[in-house]
């Protein structure tokens, strides 16, 4: 299991510098989760500010 970002996400990149492995980067319009390298730890999902992570 990963993470995932949904369309809600508004590039605010607070997920990002919360990620222990660097899985999270920023893409065309939303960021993005490297699901490979996601250890499924949850710290996007509470930090972000519109819920856009979600478990997959
Ligand atoms: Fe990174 Fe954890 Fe979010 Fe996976 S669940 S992308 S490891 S912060
Ligand atoms: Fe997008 Fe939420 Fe991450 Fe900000 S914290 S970049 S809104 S997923």
């Amino acid at each position: 299991m990963a993470y995932k970002i949904t369309d809600a996400c508004i590039s605010c990149g607070a997920c990002a510098a919360d990620c222990p492995v660097s899985a999270i980067t920023e893409g065309d319009g939303q960021y993005v989760i490297d699901a490979d390298t996601c250890i499924d730890c949850g710290n996007c999902a509470e930090t972000c500010p519109v819920g856009a992570p979600v478990e997959a």
